[in-house]
């Protein structure tokens, strides 16, 4: 049995219906679960000359597929997938309801008239590097071809350093749904399950595949809330979010935004994927339930929670500097405690620990946290925070453009993830700014 990558993309009809369609006769060639990366809306890839209409955004995925068999078996196997998908034999990069690629097989490099392995143009592609990235971050390809225009072809990358370099690449979004009466940006909007799950359709497919679900605010000042309370806050949601994405493929993965060990034991029973812990993994048992349940787990630099603006880093070093230092420990600490790289994230904690000037410099410096790569993504969570007030006056709910202008430039350094308040307003943008770049 060997691992096979293997891309998905769709620009014609029902772009999640053809996918999901395609992932259920994928399955039923493994020989385990298939393991999925989130959905990406990306510019289509056209030819000189393309006729106007064929310019249709893509949905794109990869999956990562057990296959007992040839290459040439998968290769038929697919074709014939896209075939009964309604995917006509036309002029090449014409519009299509599917695409099957298979991107890179494991131990395997062929080239033959009919499959070329692994697949020649995923350096050269940011709507195949960002998802795969996703599932296999450390793969190394073999060199040379498909690279972006002006870019130097770099053996030793990693697919994650490729991604993070190639000039589409697209930071995966967090969608912020908190559930508490009190938060600072939101000031409670989504406190109403119904409101929280109106958000949640509006943020479906490519907008943003990761939620997170947050029952404490952790603002300065925000009042002490008990593990029952916190609870009782986001249950609901997490009951109905269940109940919404059952039996489907294509849906987010659930991130609950908890410090407290005896609510994140109770999120992950009921299908919680990722754990984001704003204090920093100082709760033993946290990490212990984190390494059990083998899931995602977010770790946030911070100093105190709630956030106190007098307890600050020092002012002798670069923040990002800092930073970068902490990272490395935490990330030998987590090492320790039996939870795998693959599934930590690294949050710097914009606001957190951090004078509002701190802040600006740790966004100015992203790039040091992404190279030389620690092989683990980055998150930024910056959106509507209250650095923003030292260059502009609006109030917290009203700071989406200044956090948009933010997202875009961490974008252009290579971001892998951005936990924002308005993911369809950021999705649109990063669209339309792939589209340019
Ligand atoms: P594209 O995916 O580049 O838009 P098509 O899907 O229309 O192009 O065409 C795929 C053709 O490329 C098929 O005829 C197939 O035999 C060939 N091919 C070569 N290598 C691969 C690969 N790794 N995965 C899928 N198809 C491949
Ligand atoms: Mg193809």
């Amino acid at each position: 049995v060997a691992t096979v990558y293997l891309g998905l993309g769709a620009n014609l009809g029902d772009r999640s219906a053809n996918l999901e369609a395609a992932l259920e006769r994928l399955a039923a060639l493994a020989r385990a679960e298939l393991r999925l990366s989130s959905v990406y809306e990306t510019p289509a890839l056209l030819p000189e000359g393309a006729p106007e209409s064929w310019n249709r955004p893509y949905w794109n995925l990869v999956a990562a597929l057990e296959f007992e068999g040839s290459p040439a078996e998968l290769l038929h196997a697919t074709q014939r997938i896209e075939a009964d998908l309604g995917r006509i034999r036309g002029e090449r990069w014409a519009p299509r309801p599917i695409d099957l690629d298979l991107l890179h097989w494991e131990g395997v490099t062929l080239a033959t008239p009919t499959l070329t392995l692994p697949h020649p143009g995923i350096r050269g592609r940011a709507f195949v590097l960002d998802p795969l990235a996703e599932l296999a971050p450390g793969l190394r390809l073999p060199g040379g071809s498909g690279m972006p225009d002006g870019q130097m072809a770099d053996e030793g990358a990693s697919v994650l350093e490729l991604a993070r370099r190639h000039p589409k690449h697209q930071p995966r979004l967090m969608g912020i749904l908190n559930v508490t009466p009190d938060s600072f940006s939101d000031g409670g909007k989504h406190a109403g399950l119904d409101a929280a799950l109106a958000a949640v359709d509006a943020w479906s497919g490519p907008v943003a595949p990761i939620l997170d679900v947050g029952g404490e605010s952790t603002r300065p000042g925000a009042g002490a809330v008990s593990p029952d309370e916190e609870w009782a806050r986001i249950r609901p949601l997490l009951e109905a979010l269940r109940a919404r994405f059952a039996g489907r493929r294509l849906r987010p993965r659930i991130s609950v935004d908890t410090r407290r060990a005896e609510v994140a034991a109770r999120a992950l029973a009921l299908g919680a994927d990722w754990i984001n812990d704003v204090s920093g993994g100082a709760d033993p048992a946290l990490l212990e339930l984190v390494r059990a349940a083998r899931c995602t787990y977010v770790v946030m630099h911070s100093l105190t929670v709630p956030a106190d603006p007098r307890a600050t880093l020092g002012r002798d070093h670069p923040p990002a500097a800092q930073l970068r230092r902490w990272f490395e420990a935490k990330l030998a600490e987590l090492d320790r405690a039996g939870i795998a790289r693959d599934r930590v994230v690294l949050d710097p904690g914009i606001g957190f620990g951090k004078t509002p000037f701190q802040s600006l410099e740790v966004l100015r410096d992203w790039e040091r946290f992404l190279a030389p790569s620690l092989g683990v993504p980055v998150l930024a969570g910056h959106s509507r925070k209250s650095f923003l007030k030292d260059f502009s006056s609006a109030p917290a709910p009203s700071r989406d453009p200044e956090t948009l202008g933010v997202s875009l430039a961490l974008a252009a350094k290579g971001a892998d993830l951005l936990r924002v308040h308005d993911p369809v307003l950021h999705h649109r943008a990063l669209l339309a700014w792939s589209h340019v770049r």
